[in-house]
């Protein structure tokens, strides 16, 4: 269908004043009196509607009828128009009814409160709030790649479907096509009769593979969705998200912090810059004094902490936590939350935690007890970034792995990474969908993505 997207006529207008044009969209609002009617539509391109002046003498009744519902889809064709109040509009001259709109509509208040639309996942999208999260979903989506192809990085696609628990967690989702009922007396006969011939999951990281396609290409990420099959029924976890995952030679803890840190502040430059309107919208209707939060942001370094201090700083607060801290444990959110919301009110970089609290694969530290990796954690989040400077000593690598009861059979290639011409490297996973949390304010992750999936929930 020939027609105009509503986002560029009031990107542009001045090119299209008084010209006659056609729109596509759905009806927002419609407001009826003797002479004229008002209909806002919208089009999905903006948050902006287009108010529709349909002067009731001019234009066919029967077709007004039908397009003064909430929900109903419009084809109009009509005069765009400087007005006085609304900046712009349309003078109405032809409308056609695409698809009608019955009053079991679920949208038809203007304001529906976030747990009803999220029993509508399919319909949600419709609401503006929804419209804002993805067009700054894919504005940030964008600026994660731009910030890559601007530094050299390629992007590279890893496998979904993986033979390796990266993280060794045993978070995995299994893969398979076996009969349920099928039965073997051994787990090995069993998975060797799979697809695969062996067991298969959905990936947990890109992180193996991802070092191995670096040590070639030097500088690459990846960026796709990840599967965990935990339990946690938080506002912060998915079973799917979404994750951006760089790899780097010839970098140590130090650079890849450096790297973090500006990558963060670019893309919510980024962003900040390419939507105006969203990030007004949710400054104004879901976290007040969003958009000044960010620009501290941009303008702050973010602190860089020893876990040791942090610790140090945890038992000193005169909190009451209720996991206590000792050396040696893994920070709880409630620690992570102190730390970076009421201590230092910045992201906050904690660095060298324990080794026995972190992944085999991280670059262990002289001292013999901590490694070179580091979370970025940021107020009303958490954390939003895993790093580590990765283990590049062969030897080492494969002591940690006999330490963990690894099968090193399994992880022959990835160890062949340090056999074969060694080099430092780091990289980190971002959480997607977090970072997209804490540049819009959205308080639960369920509602950054169209189908969230949660444990119970598909
Ligand atoms: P958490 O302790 O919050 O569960 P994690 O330590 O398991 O995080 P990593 O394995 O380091 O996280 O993954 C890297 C990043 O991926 C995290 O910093 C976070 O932003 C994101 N992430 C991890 N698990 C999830 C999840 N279940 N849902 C959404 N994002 C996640
Ligand atoms: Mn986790």
């Amino acid at each position: 269908m020939k027609h105009t997207d509503i986002k560029v006529l009031f990107s542009n207008p001045t090119s299209y004043v008084d010209t006659t044009v056609v729109v596509c969209g759905w009806v927002r609002t419609a407001r009826d009196s003797k002479t004229v009617s008002f209909v806002e539509l919208n089009d999905g391109t903006c948050l902006k509607n287009l108010q529709l002046i349909i002067d009731k003498e001019k234009v066919d009744v029967d077709a007004i009828k039908g397009a003064m519902v909430v929900g109903a889809s419009l084809c109009v064709e009509g005069k765009f128009i400087v007005s006085e109040k609304n900046g712009y509009e349309m003078q109405t001259q032809s409308i056609t009814v695409l698809g009608e709109c019955p009053q079991d509509y679920p949208l038809q208040k203007k304001r529906h409160t976030l747990e009803f639309l999220r029993t509508i996942p399919h319909l949600r999208v419709r609401a503006r709030y929804f419209e804002a999260v993805f067009a700054v979903r894919h504005q940030l989506s964008l600026a994660i790649h731009e910030y890559f192809h601007k530094n050299n990085y390629k992007y590279v696609h890893a496998p979904i479907i993986t033979g390796s628990d990266c993280e060794g967690s045993g978070e995995m989702f299994r893969v398979t096509t076996q009969p349920w009922n099928a039965k073997y007396d051994k787990e090995g006969e069993y998975f060797a009769e799979d697809f695969f011939g062996k067991k298969a999951g959905l990936t947990v990281s890109a992180q193996l593979e991802g070092e191995m396609a670096a040590m070639g290409l030097g500088k690459i990420y990846t960026f796709g969705p990840t599967f965990r099959a935990e339990h946690s029924n938080t506002t912060r976890h998915l079973s799917e998200f979404w994750h951006v995952e760089p790899e780097v030679c010839f970098a140590e803890i130090d650079d890849i912090i450096e790297i973090a840190e500006d990558f963060i502040k670019s893309i919510i430059q980024n962003v900040l810059q390419n939507c105006p309107e969203e990030m007004e919208f949710f400054n104004q209707w879901v976290e007040k004094g969003l958009i000044e939060k960010l620009n501290h942001v941009l303008k702050s370094d973010f602190v860089k902490l020893d876990y040791t201090d942090a610790v140090e700083i945890l038992k000193q607060s005169g909190k009451e936590f209720k996991y206590t801290v000792e050396w040696g444990c893994d920070l709880q959110t409630e620690h992570e939350k102190y730390l970076t919301e009421e201590h230092f009110k910045k992201p906050v970089f904690i660095v060298n935690y324990p080794a026995d609290i972190k992944a085999f694969y991280m670059k262990q530290n002289a001292d013999g007890k901590t490694v070179a990796a580091t979370d970025l954690l940021v107020p009303g989040i958490g954390e939003i970034i895993g790093c580590s400077e990765r283990e590049w000593d062969y030897e080492k690598l494969k002591n940690a792995m006999l330490k963990r009861g690894m099968p090193l059979e399994s992880y022959q290639e990835y160890l062949d990474t340090r056999k074969f011409g060694s080099v430092p490297h780091s990289g980190f996973g971002l959480g997607f969908d977090r970072m997209l949390m804490y540049v819009t304010g959205v308080q639960n992750i369920r509602d950054t993505l169209l189908f969230p999936r949660t444990v119970g929930n598909l």
